[in-house]
């Protein structure tokens, strides 16, 4: 797992070659935007819906927690919306050790 998630040309991940929000000239803030206004959030995620690496790109944030944690729309959730699925995760994993 990496602490951070580096998106130079040279070292992002080969699954944002296919990211269609970077076929989609817009403002960064549609992305990021902060704080989270629920139109902005709504059009972002329907991109995102549409997506072919929605599986990959939801995955790469999920990744990264704590400070590192991406801000704004990934793979079709809010920041929010990823910390729930986490802590989803971590229930599930507490509950096979069990
Ligand atoms: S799922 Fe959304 S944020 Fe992720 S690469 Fe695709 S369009 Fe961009």
């Amino acid at each position: 797992m990496t602490s951070s998630l580096d998106l130079t040309p040279s070292a992002a991940p080969s699954w944002m070659g296919s990211a269609l929000c970077a076929q989609i000239p817009t403002e960064q803030d549609l992305w990021f935007p902060e704080p989270e206004r629920g139109p902005v959030i709504a059009w972002a995620k329907r991109v995102c819906a549409r997506c072919p690496v929605r599986s990959e790109c939801l995955e790469a944030a999920l990744a990264l927690s704590g400070p590192d944690a991406p801000r704004g729309v990934w793979g079709g959730t809010t920041a929010h919306e990823r910390e729930r699925i986490r802590s989803r995760r971590r229930a599930a994993r507490r509950g096979q050790a069990a």
